[in-house]
């Protein structure tokens, strides 16, 4: 009996986990943190629904924490095989990883000083050693090579786009084939390489994060050109917050182009986040990765200096020259953007840019929506600054791309799963799928379990 199991990544972006089990193997595709709203973090909490020191083997998709950032909680829990990757995804958990360790670790502090926490004393859901652990058990396979599994089974990563190292994940088990999108790229990103077309599935699972919306057209360099250019013409500061990995490299490569082309006043560039600059050394060494070449990619990122220490970020943000600053985390959620935005944020010259997506409940979702005052470090600082957003630089396929990837298959898959998704993504691209291709099409619940017949 082969049957497919859905522990996380349903009616939500985050927790992807999904389960595969055969007669004689049990495969774990993704190991994703659950994160955002309180609720869904508090499902990091609660039991797995399976026996991690069962599983014979996880598979990741890519390396961002919703798809691999439970897997140190994973280990700590008894598993004790490998995780199989790309060479580029394991490389980005070794960034990620630890990070989300140490985060883990302040945050669990945190709360046992200030008492906040039901659990006395507050536990880290795992530590940075947990992560360092984790990374031991990893194996990569490269793009487009078959590699065998025990009991018959094989595996291949094709290209996603989307991030470095993402892949769409081939599961042969015998005679039947489980294909899961992971998260799909863009087919017109300057970066990163579009998504590879898969030509037949028996069972298709396949992401929706967008799947009820069209990314918006135009250049980002437009935008960027003018919210830098009056920025600075009035004496003040554009800050960046962003993703250290994809958007922050993303927005270099812009960056350099308005720069090299004239298209911007001529005012320091810094990329402030450790994690960004390990994120962007990693674009830098590529070969192959990205569309990208590595040469472009180092020509890109030397428009910024780089800050790792911070009496040096200290000092850029005390000096009242106008700049451009990039730094994390995305949603200012935490990290050394909090630094720049208690300074910058009050000051009616400068400029908040934000560089993506922000989820509800975030500081950045509260400073879009016209908060006049926002809480940093238990103080609260008012907002003056100019605060918008830029929208074009989206890594995920929009619901058009999406449908643009399916398209590829020759031969409908007996049983598509539509996952990764808030609900009305999801069951908007089911319905777009059912109608426009007239497959056999389900958005899963969280915990559901399906006989692959
Ligand atoms: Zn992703």
């Amino acid at each position: 009996m082969t049957s497919l199991s859905f522990f996380g990544g349903t009616g939500t972006v985050t927790g992807s986990r999904f389960l595969v089990e055969t007669g004689q193997s049990k495969l774990l595709v993704d190991c994703g943190l659950f994160q955002g709203y309180k609720q869904l973090r508090l499902k990091n909490r609660q039991p797995l629904g399976f026996d991690p020191a069962g599983l014979d083997m996880v598979i990741l998709t890519h390396a961002h924490l919703d798809h691999s950032g439970y897997l140190p909680a994973l280990v700590k829990q008894g598993f004790r095989n490998s995780v199989l990757c790309t060479q580029l995804t394991k490389e980005l958990c070794e960034i990620l990883l630890p990070d989300a360790g140490r985060i883990q670790e302040a945050d669990a502090e945190h709360a046992n000083r200030e008492g906040y926490s039901r659990h006395h004393p507050a536990q880290p859901l795992y530590t940075e050693h947990d992560a360092r652990r984790a990374i031991r058990q990893f194996k990569t396979c490269g793009f487009g090579e078959a590699q065998d599994l025990p009991n018959g089974l094989s595996v291949k990563f094709l290209r996603a786009g989307h991030i470095l190292g993402a892949s769409i994940v081939q599961l042969d088990l015998g005679d039947r084939r489980i294909v899961f999108s992971g998260d799909l790229g863009r087919y017109n990103s300057p970066l990163m390489h579009p998504p590879e077309p898969v030509r037949s599935a028996d069972y298709l699972v396949v992401e929706s994060t967008y799947g009820n919306s069209v990314h918006p057209e135009g250049d980002p360099e437009d935008l960027l050109e003018d919210v830098i250019r009056r920025t600075v013409q009035r004496g003040g500061t554009v800050i960046v917050p962003s993703f250290a990995v994809g958007r922050a490299q993303s927005l270099l490569y812009h960056l350099n182009r308005l720069s090299k082309s004239g298209r911007i006043p001529v005012v320091p560039i810094y990329l402030d986040s450790p994690m960004a600059i390990d994120a962007s050394d990693l674009f830098c060494r590529q070969d192959g990765g990205a569309r990208l070449s590595k040469e472009e990619a180092r020509a890109a990122c030397s428009v910024a200096q780089y800050i790792r220490d911070a009496d040096l970020s200290a000092s850029i943000i005390a000096d009242p020259q106008p700049k451009i600053v990039l730094s994390a985390s995305g949603m200012a959620s935490g990290g050394r953007v909090l630094n720049y935005l208690k300074r910058y944020a009050p000051d009616p010259y400068s400029t908040i840019l934000f560089a993506g997506y922000q989820a509800g409940g975030t500081r950045g979702a509260h400073m879009l929506a016209g908060a006049d005052q926002i809480k940093i470090h238990g103080s609260w600082h008012k907002v003056r600054a100019e605060v918008l957003t830029l929208h074009t630089l989206s890594a995920h396929a929009d619901a058009n791309e999406i449908m643009r990837w399916l398209s590829g298959f020759e031969a409908p898959p007996r049983k598509t799963f539509v996952v990764h998704g808030e609900p009305d993504a999801s069951d908007t691209l089911r319905h777009r799928i059912q109608e426009e291709l007239g497959w056999d099409c389900e958005v899963p619940e969280q915990g559901q379990r399906v006989e692959l017949a």
